[in-house]
């Protein structure tokens, strides 16, 4: 027999967003009767955004809220038990085939020999006026999923790191203007997007601007500017205000179970899913800062799945 029936889990998943349900249905179809809880937010960042155009399968796109609801629906025809609670701790065995202690609901604890982590990241926001109001309305963190919603319109994007600049140079092709603003004098980003940014003629680089406030009635209509050099207030109409200002990895209740890199994100063997615990991977954003898709986070999830496989098999 492959995996314990017993009171031990075989397979715990942590997080109810693409990574999570992927790495589920592929547990669940290898006999792992996986038990996975959902967190805080059913679903993950894809149910703020609006439509998910850019995922394989859906010609017409799909409602982010209906695709996640897809998800769930698709692990739950394979068993999966799934927990609408958040997992608040975790004790993790450093043993090969040990047992891992899962903590949720204050004091109750699931064992498992098999853990996979799937709990993404957040983007963090700006700390302004209505600009959680305005989320999946005009105000976006991510511009291949909304940018086509503002073709020939004007836009703009807060940030002046990687993410921000290829957010921008993404959002030129399809919008009529971009307004990239930037806190400093200079962008954190690497030269190679620098230059990518400045050969485009329809950005419009604002350093030493911060956003100030978000001007809307139903949908974003615009925002204020302050320049901190000329001290000069400006408003610009936009439809769609993009933030890049980098992601917070959910990582908190691991620090001091796993090994971690300096942003936060779980550390994970190059070209796999296997984290410095025996018996536990991690999938999705909360392991990788640089793609942050959809698909590939559901790659991942699949790829946990068959690493956890391969765990119980090297151990039979
Ligand atoms: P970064 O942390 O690199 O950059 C964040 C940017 O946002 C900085 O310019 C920062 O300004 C600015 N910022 C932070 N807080 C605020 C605020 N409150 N108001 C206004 N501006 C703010 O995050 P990224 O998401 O850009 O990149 C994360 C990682 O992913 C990096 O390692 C990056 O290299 C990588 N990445 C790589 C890509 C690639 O190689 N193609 C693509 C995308 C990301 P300041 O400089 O003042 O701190």
């Amino acid at each position: 027999m492959l995996f314990n029936k017993k009171k031990t889990q075989n397979c715990v998943i942590i997080g109810s967003g693409p990574a999570g349900y992927s790495a589920a249905i592929y547990t669940a179809r290898a006999d792992m009767n996986p038990l996975l809880f959902t967190g805080f937010q059913p679903g993950g960042q894809l149910t703020t955004t609006t439509d998910v155009d850019n995922y394989l399968g859906f010609p017409e796109g799909i409602n982010g809220i209906d695709f996640m609801k897809n998800c769930r629906m698709q692990a739950e025809r394979f068993n999966t038990k799934i927990i609408n609670e958040s997992v608040n701790r975790v004790i993790l065995s450093n043993k090969k085939g040990g047992i891992h202690r899962i903590f949720f609901d204050q004091k109750k604890c699931i064992e498992s020999r098999g853990l996979i982590i799937a709990t993404g990241s957040r983007p963090k926001f700006l700390g302004i006026n209505k600009e959680k109001k305005f989320l999946g309305l005009g105000v976006s963190f991510c511009a291949t999923c909304d940018g086509f919603f503002h073709k020939e319109k004007d836009v703009a994007v807060i940030g002046g790191g990687d993410s921000a600049l290829e957010e921008a140079s993404y959002l030129a092709k399809i919008c009529r203007k971009v307004y990239l603003i930037v806190r400093k004098d200079y962008f954190k980003a690497s030269k190679i997007l620098q230059c990518r940014i400045l050969k485009k003629k329809n950005i419009n680089i604002l350093f030493y601007s911060n956003v100030t406030e978000i001007i809307g009635g139903n949908f974003l209509e615009g925002i204020k500017i302050f320049n901190k050099k000329n001290k000069k207030n400006r408003t610009i109409l936009i439809s769609g205000l993009f933030i890049a200002i980098g992601h917070t990895p959910n990582t908190e209740i691991f620090k001091n179970e796993l090994d971690l890199n300096e942003k936060g994100y779980i550390i994970v063997e190059k070209g796999k899913t296997i984290t410095s615990k025996p018996g536990v991977f991690a999938a999705g954003d909360v392991q990788d800062p640089d793609y942050r898709q959809a698909i590939t986070s559901a790659g991942t999830g699949c790829m946990a799945a068959l690493d956890l496989e391969k765990y119980y098999l090297l151990q039979t």
